[in-house]
């Protein structure tokens, strides 16, 4: 057994380049094209955001991968407008050498260690390992296998959305109701975009009380 951080991988986009060609197709409806600048993007953006002409933004997406636990994906695959590649439990199975013989757990993110509930947590985890195992063993396949598998099991996860819809995703998300497993991953790449695309992200709320030590690591995903 395994206990890992989640951690989020972002795409290594150009954000410039993204909102020049935002205006661009924004500004065929009113044939304005003659009025592009350097940073004409600026107002035109704030503007269609704020009377809601927000279909513009769908010319845009990003992508990310995360490695999260089952409860995060399972949460965020509710949104329609998203596409994700998964590791599948259907297929993966974590008894084979390939993934040395053991199962990856997300570490709570509001389950302090060391704390009694923590150890009665990892303890529950463990009897889980061991039946995994012992079921692998006796020729279980995944499908039959991943009936034991709990919340807390480590997923690789890539995630794309366009911007409309990663506004409305973060939106929910990043706010206090939301489960904090996916404000520790999801908080962080809020905060990156609205450095790099204020115009775009600067009016989206989140839970500042969070506490940035939780926030998950983040790193940007290399072009393959
Ligand atoms: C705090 C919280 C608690 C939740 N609790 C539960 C729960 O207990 N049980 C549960 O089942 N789910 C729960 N959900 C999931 C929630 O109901 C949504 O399914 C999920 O957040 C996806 O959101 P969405 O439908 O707005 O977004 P998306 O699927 O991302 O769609 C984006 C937007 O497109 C529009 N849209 C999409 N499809 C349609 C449609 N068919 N008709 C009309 N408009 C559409 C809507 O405006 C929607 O907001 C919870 C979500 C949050 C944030």
């Amino acid at each position: 057994m395994k206990l890992v951080e989640p951690v989020i991988y972002v795409e290594n986009y150009d954000a410039k380049k993204m909102l020049h060609r935002i205006e661009r197709a924004c500004r065929t409806c009113y044939r304005s094209e003659n009025l592009i600048t350097e940073d004409s993007y600026k107002t035109l953006l704030k503007n269609c955001i704020n009377r809601g002409h927000e279909s513009i933004l769908e010319h845009e997406k990003i992508s990310v991968r995360m490695i999260c636990d089952i409860g995060v994906y399972k949460d965020l695959t509710r949104h329609r407008f998203a596409s994700f590649s998964i590791e599948s439990t259907r297929y993966c199975n974590y008894g084979k050498d390939k993934f040395d013989s053991q199962i990856k757990f997300i570490k709570p993110v509001h389950i302090e260690e060391g704390t009694p509930i923590y150890e009665i947590w990892k303890k529950g985890l463990e009897e889980i390992e061991r039946t995994y195992m012992e079921m692998s063993k006796e020729g279980a396949l995944p499908d039959q296998l991943r009936m034991i598998l709990p919340h807390s099991t480590a997923a690789e996860v890539n995630m794309t959305a366009n911007i409309r819809e990663w506004r409305h995703i973060l939106s929910l998300r990043c706010a206090k109701m939301t489960h904090p497993a996916i404000r520790q991953l999801l908080i962080p790449f809020l905060l990156k975009l609205k450095d790099d695309m204020p115009e775009l992200f600067e009016n989206i709320e989140y839970d500042e009380e969070f506490p940035k030590e939780k926030y998950a690591k983040m790193y940007l995903l290399d072009e393959e």
